[in-house]
């Protein structure tokens, strides 16, 4: 059997590699770097920002970008 590897984030900021979901040195938001999770089309690119948003709205009720 195969382990799953661990989700690999980027922060889309720094671009530094990092396992948490906020970037430890700026706070902004990781994404994921999995290849061909996404298709670059645009009308899954729609999807993923609904997915984005859904994710942060989970995560971040109170939290604001200053
Ligand atoms: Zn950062």
């Amino acid at each position: 059997m195969r382990r799953m590897v661990e989700q690999i984030l980027r922060c889309t900021k720094c671009r530094i590699y990092t396992l948490e979901r906020k970037c430890t040195k700026c706070n902004s938001e990781c994404l994921t770097t999995k290849p061909a999770k996404y298709s670059p089309e645009d009308k899954y690119a729609k999807y993923r920002l609904e997915y984005k948003k859904k994710e942060q709205g989970l995560q971040n009720n109170t939290t604001k970008d200053i």
